[in-house]
């Protein structure tokens, strides 16, 4: 890559022959096509009652850099997937006293069972990127099978693939420590700051004063977050849920507009949320972009 220009873009809007970019600098350009492919940040998503509430008191997993800064504290971890499970481990490592609270009955672990891990019924149940279960992995490493099952089950399968889960060998590091302790089945109804720290209070009524809430709560699509995009542009672009509708060259409703990663699960499916997809994603975009040229 001869050329790579390290500048934000601070606005993709529609322009009279395609469209008008403009960097953060204030300069813009003119370009006929746009690949949209700026990652998950905007979409870190928080539970509603720890929404608006000061960034000291309650941050999401993906603003942390280093949670030494907890040791001494009560910290509660909110979510049951690897974001949460990993930040607990790594907080009470760092000293602090950690609660996890899992609103499921329970934390799921990722274990390979070695029965189904060995030849020749593996290669039959899971393909390579080993992106979901047993035999819907074959699925998901097909993205253009996967965009011609029935949307519903699409919905299925997306939402398993990904559902919240702990690596195996992390569960050492969470289960037999004696600062941190789960909470399942429960979530947290309110939260309001006092005198420095957050009174929480949950489900069934019983409530706790906690330091820090860390949210490991994941991710939203949704690319109204994208604050590069411009209103007119935002409008034109078919959408579900937040998500583009895009074609098999993952060009959104707008022509010459194409969307890459997450926002690409909706169309293709959960392995677009992974470093796996980029492969297919870009050998797509690559022969549709050269085939309109
Ligand atoms: C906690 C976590 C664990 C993960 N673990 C795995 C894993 O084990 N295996 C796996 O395959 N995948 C994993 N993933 C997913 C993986 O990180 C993503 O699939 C991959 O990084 C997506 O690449 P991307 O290029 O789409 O986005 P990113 O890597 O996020 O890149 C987006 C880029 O766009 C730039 N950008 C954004 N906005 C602008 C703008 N306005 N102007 C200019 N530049 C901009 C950003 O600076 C960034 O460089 C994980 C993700 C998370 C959050």
């Amino acid at each position: 890559m001869p050329e790579v220009d390290r500048r934000e873009v601070a606005q993709v809007e529609l322009g009279s022959d395609g469209f008008q970019l403009m960097f953060g600098d204030g300069e813009r350009i003119k370009s006929r096509r746009v690949v949209v492919a700026a990652g998950i940040a905007p979409f870190a998503s928080r539970p509603e009652p720890l929404r608006n509430l000061p960034r000291e008191l309650v941050s999401h997993s993906s603003e942390e850099r280093d949670l030494s800064r907890f040791a001494g504290k009560e910290v509660a971890v909110v979510g049951a997937g690897q974001s949460a499970l990993e930040s607990a481990a790594l907080l009470s490592e760092a000293g602090a006293k950690v609660q996890l609270f899992v609103r499921c009955p329970l934390v799921h672990w990722l274990w390979q069972r070695p029965l189904l891990h060995k030849w020749p019924i593996k290669p039959i149940l899971y393909a390579p990127p080993d992106v979901g279960p047993a035999f819907i992995s074959q699925i998901v490493a097909r993205p253009n099978w996967y965009r011609r099952m029935r949307r519903g089950w699409q919905d299925k399968w997306g939402i398993r693939s990904i559902r919240p889960a702990g690596a195996g060998w992390l569960k050492p590091r969470v289960d037999n420590v004696s600062n941190v302790s789960i909470v399942t089945g429960r979530s947290i109804t309110s939260a309001a700051p006092v005198g420095g720290r957050l009174a929480l209070k949950l489900d069934d009524g019983s409530e706790r004063t906690v330091d820090h809430v860390l949210t490991g709560t994941g991710y939203r699509v949704d690319i109204s977050r994208y604050a590069f995009l411009g209103r007119k542009l935002l409008a034109s672009i078919r959408h579900v849920d937040g998500y583009p509708q895009l074609d098999a060259g993952f060009q959104s409703s707008v022509p010459g507009l194409h969307f890459l990663g997450a926002p690409a699960a909706w169309s293709f499916g959960p392995l677009m949320r992974f470093v796996a997809g980029a492969e297919f994603a870009s050998r797509a975009l690559a022969r549709a972009v050269a085939e309109n040229n």
